[in-house]
C-alpha cells in the first residue's frame, strides 16, 4: 500500500509525514513544478503528469489518495465521487462540502450559530457578503451594505448566495477523527490571512478574499474547549445525516464575534492549508502524542493502524 496526491496545497505535508511513517509515496506533479518538489528531496516520489486530471487515467488500486483543497478544485468533486479512486476519508462529505445547501444543513444539524442567508433582496437588512456559487478561496465575493448597493454591484450572469457579514476575528480549527482510535483530535488552529481583506494597506471598503497563505493561532483554552466540543457535534450531525462514519482530518471555519459567539460560515472534508503552519507538531498534537506529530504524518498512522486492524476499506470513501 503506497500513499499519495497531487503536487499542491499541502502535498509538502502529506507525503513528508507519509515518508516518516515508512511508506512508499507518490507526488503526481506537473513539469512546472518538479524542480520546486526535488528541492525538498522528494525525487524518489515524484511521478511526472501533464495534467492532474491524469491521474483518473491512471491504475491506482495500491495507492492510498489523500485528497487536499486543490485535489478537489482540480479534479473536481463530482469526478472524484464517481472515480475508482481509494480516497483516503470520506467522499460523501467532499459531496456535501460542495453543495451549499448540504453544507448548511450539516452545520446546523451540529448545533452551530450560522450567519443568516438571504434567498430574497427585500429581506435583506444588514450588511452582507454576496458569494459565487461554487467559487473558491472567494474569488469574485464582495460585501454590500444595502441591497440597492448589491444591486450595483452584482455580475448578472453569476449566481450569489448573500449571507449577514458577520465582524470579528477568523478562526479556523482543523480536527483529526480517528476511526482506528475512536476519538476526535482538535489537532490545530490558524487564521486564514486574506488579500486585501486582511491587509493594513486598505485603499477602499470592498475588499477580496483571495487567500495568500495561513498565520498560527493559539487559542485561548477556555475557547479551545468550546472549539473540541464543536468537533465531536460535527462528528456526530454526519453520522446521523449521511449514515457514515467520518474519518480523517476536517475544518470548521468560524467567526468569533466581539461577544464571543461563534459563527460558522464553512467546513472542509480534507486537510486544510492551515495545517501547513503545524509542522512539524502543534501544541496540541504535541500534548497528544508527545513527539512531534504533523497533519501529514498523523494521517499516515491512522491508515497504518487501519490496515492492522483489517479495516482500512471502511476508511476509504
Ligand atoms: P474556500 O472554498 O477556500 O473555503 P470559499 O470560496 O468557500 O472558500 P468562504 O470560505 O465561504 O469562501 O469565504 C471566504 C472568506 O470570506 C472567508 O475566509 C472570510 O474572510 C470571508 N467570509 C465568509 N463568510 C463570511 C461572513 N458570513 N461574514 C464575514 N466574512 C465572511
Amino acid at each position: 500500500m503506497k500513499i499519495g496526491t497531487i503536487a499542491s496545497h499541502s502535498a509538502l505535508n502529506i507525503i513528508s509525514g507519509a515518508k516518516a511513517e515508512g511508506f512508499d509515496t507518490l507526488l503526481y506533479c506537473p513539469q512546472n513544478r518538479v524542480k520546486f518538489y526535488q528541492s525538498f528531496g522528494l525525487d524518489d516520489s515524484i511521478v511526472e503528469i501533464e495534467s492532474f486530471d491524469d491521474i483518473l487515467k491512471m491504475d491506482l488500486s495500491e495507492v492510498v489518495l489523500i485528497p487536499h483543497g486543490s485535489f478537489v478544485a482540480h479534479i473536481g468533486a463530482q469526478k472524484i465521487l464517481k472515480s475508482d479512486l481509494k480516497i483516503f476519508g470520506s467522499k460523501e462529505l467532499l459531496k456535501w462540502e460542495s453543495n451549499r445547501d448540504l453544507k448548511t444543513k450539516l452545520l446546523k444539524e451540529a448545533g452551530f450559530a450560522v450567519p443568516r442567508e438571504f434567498l430574497d433582496f427585500g429581506e435583506i437588512d444588514c450588511p452582507v457578503i454576496a458569494k459565487t456559487n461554487g467559487a473558491a478561496g472567494g474569488d469574485g465575493y464582495f460585501i454590500a451594505e444595502s441591497a440597492s448597493e448589491i444591486e450595483k454591484m452584482m455580475n448578472p450572469d453569476l449566481q450569489y448566495t448573500f449571507q449577514e457579514f458577520v465582524v470579528g476575528t477568523k478562526v479556523f480549527v482543523t480536527y483529526f477523527q480517528s476511526m482506528a482510535k475512536e476519538r476526535t483530535e482538535v489537532f490545530g488552529a490558524d487564521i486564514r490571512y486574506e488579500t486585501d481583506a486582511d491587509s493594513n494597506l486598505r485603499f477602499n471598503e470592498r475588499p477580496s478574499f483571495v487567500v495568500v497563505g495561513n498565520v498560527p493561532l493559539v487559542l485561548r483554552e477556555s475557547i479551545l474547549a468550546k472549539y473540541y466540543d464543536m468537533g465531536v457535534a460535527f462528528v456526530n450531525a454526519f453520522h446521523k445525516l449521511a449514515q457514515q462514519k467520518m474519518v480523517g482530518p476536517f475544518c470548521i471555519e468560524t467567526i468569533i464575534d466581539k461577544n464571543k459567539q461563534i459563527y460558522s460560515f464553512e467546513f472542509s472534508g480534507r486537510i486544510v492549508a492551515g495545517t501547513n503552519v503545524w509542522i512539524p507538531s502543534s501544541p496540541y498534537s504535541y500534548v497528544q502524542f508527545g513527539e512531534p506529530m504533523w497533519m501529514g504524518r498523523r494521517i499516515a498512522i491512522e491508515i497504518r493502524e487501519l490496515v492492522e486492524q483489517e479495516r482500512l476499506d471502511q476508511a476509504l470513501g
